[in-house]
């Protein structure tokens, strides 16, 4: 059984406001926001870090950053700037196993480590 939230958005077994979506990829609003547009791009199928998705299945990176680049434009926020922002394993401080891309933005960013 499989008890991954995000999973469960992609099946509908729970609700998430759907942006954008693909035969292999979905995007999101995060239930949390920390600006006006928090977006969140996942694969539909669970992988859990970035090793596991390049293990098994390399070109959906590519898949995954077309619909980023789909999403900004859609949120028009393109040619204003953004932040992707991808938290892998525990020391990078990820909470959902489930891999996922936040794509931040509509703000001045503030915040940033590098
Ligand atoms: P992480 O900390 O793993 O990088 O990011 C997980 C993100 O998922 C957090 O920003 C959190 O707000 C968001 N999140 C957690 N549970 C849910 C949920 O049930 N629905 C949505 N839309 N976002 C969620
Ligand atoms: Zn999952």
């Amino acid at each position: 059984m499989n008890d991954c939230i995000f999973c469960k958005i992609v099946s509908g077994q729970i609700p998430g406001k759907i942006v954008f979506e693909t035969d292999e990829v979905l995007a999101f609003h995060d239930v949390n926001p920390v600006a006006p547009v928090h977006i969140l791009v996942v694969p539909k199928k669970h992988y859990s870090n970035l090793h596991e998705l390049i293990s098994n299945e390399k070109s959906l990176v590519e898949k995954l950053f077309e619909s980023i680049d789909r999403v900004v434009s859609d949120f028009e926020i393109s040619e204003k700037g953004f932040r992707i922002i991808m938290n892998n394993g525990e020391e990078g401080g990820q909470s959902v196993p489930h891999l996922h891309f936040h794509i931040i933005g509509g703000t001045k960013l503030g915040n940033r480590l590098v």
